[in-house]
């Protein structure tokens, strides 16, 4: 199955933790690390006392169950020494997933496609770096909700920061 999912963090070197959470990603089994987007340095939603997010996205084909994505995403917050001081407040790593093909699940403990996804721009911009033609399950074009995000504070992080991370990160 392929899936697309979201990253985010802000607290403790918040690019290092997207980059490590990419790399543990790409060595997990059954699980294959297809793309991912640039990094962002985004405005917080909630409150407005914490610092700016990086965010990216990521695409993967998974084996196993949806359950058992979230499950395994989960495992990798908790790895990162996954912190959550109050709602939509600071976090050391963020995964959620937002599109898993076409499917539309609707449990308590997991819903897809993400219900916030089309209402923030640093889901959809990271996005729009991997697959800019992505449908919802209802046939919808990810790229028109740009529109409704343009006034959220985004911007991608230097490139040579980032080149600078990952050279860091895989000498
Ligand atoms: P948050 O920390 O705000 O991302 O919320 C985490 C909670 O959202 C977990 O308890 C998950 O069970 C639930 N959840 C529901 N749908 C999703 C999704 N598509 N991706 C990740 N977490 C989800």
């Amino acid at each position: 199955m392929q899936a697309l999912i979201g990253l985010g963090s802000n607290l403790d070197s918040p690019s290092q933790r997207l980059i490590s959470a990419l790399r543990a990603l790409q060595r997990l089994p059954g699980l294959t690390l297809c793309h991912h987007s640039r990094l962002y340095a985004s405005a917080p939603v909630g409150p407005q006392d914490q610092p700016d997010y990086v965010n990216a996205a990521a695409a993967l084909t998974f084996q196993g169950s949806p359950h058992e994505l979230l499950q395994t995403l989960q495992a990798l917050e908790l790895a990162a020494g996954r912190q959550r001081l109050r709602h939509w407040g600071e976090r050391t790593l963020d995964l959620d997933i937002l599109l898993i093909g076409d499917r539309c699940i609707d449990t308590p403990d997991l819903q897809v496609p993400h219900p916030q996804m089309t209402r923030r721009a640093f889901v959809l911009y990271p996005l729009m770096d991997i697959c800019a033609d992505a449908l919802l399950p209802d046939g919808t074009a990810l790229s028109s909700f740009l529109e409704q995000v343009k006034d959220q504070r985004i911007s991608p992080l230097a490139e040579l920061e980032r080149d600078a991370l990952i050279e860091r990160e895989n000498p």
